[in-house]
């Protein structure tokens, strides 16, 4: 069985003024569908091919460079499309509300928390907001495709949200402002998706 491209869950213009329909269709069209027909080739003949996604990243370090690129890239982007949405944004209620001023004492010192992760990550990554093993959220950046799922990471966890700060995630809208993409994607979090990833 080989990885696919997972179907954008919304129209390629859906988040438009703050992620322009451009930059979705060759985001997820051409960059994320590399990462999917990369994978598949570095995997072919693999006894890891038949694996699912988290377990080849729990295990990345024992296998090839471009497993762990395109892999993490594969993953990375298939988690953001589902944690991204039309009309999303806003302050997050509930559970997952409470968790994240329970770990970081106010909304306001989360967000600030997250861009200074995607803003201090120097050249390409990621910037996440993840569960540890004993349950509390925390912060990280991690650089490249790679993520915390992968036993190569500094801080491990599982993801329940990530920003992409390739430069291809925001460069044709946005240039080099990369604090502006930033402060522009919090206003598309689905934070219903992150909750059920929590
Ligand atoms: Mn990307």
């Amino acid at each position: 069985m080989s990885f696919t491209l997972p179907a954008l869950p919304y129209a390629t213009n859906a988040l438009e003024p703050h992620i322009d329909t451009k930059t979705m269709e060759i985001h997820h069209g051409k960059h994320h569908q590399a990462y999917v027909t990369n994978l598949n080739a570095a995997l072919e003949g693999n006894e890891w091919a038949s694996k699912s996604i988290e377990d080849i990243l729990a295990n990345v370090s024992t296998l090839s460079p471009a497993v762990r690129n395109n892999g993490g890239g594969h993953y990375n982007h298939s988690m953001f499309w589902q944690i991204l949405g039309p009309g999303k944004g806003g302050t997050p209620t509930g559970m997952i509300g409470d968790a994240i001023n329970g770990s970081f004492g106010s909304f306001d010192s989360f967000k600030e928390a997250l861009t200074k992760a995607g803003m201090t990550r120097f050249g390409s990554g990621w910037a996440w907001l993840s569960k540890d093993a004993s349950g509390k959220l925390f912060i990280s950046s991690t650089p490249n495709q790679d993520n915390p799922l992968m036993d190569v990471a500094e801080l491990k966890g599982n993801p329940i949200l990530g920003v992409d700060v390739w430069e291809h995630a925001y460069y044709l809208n946005y240039q080099n402002r990369r604090a502006d993409y930033l402060a522009a994607f919090f206003n598309v979090i689905n934070w219903d998706a992150v909750a059920a990833r929590l």
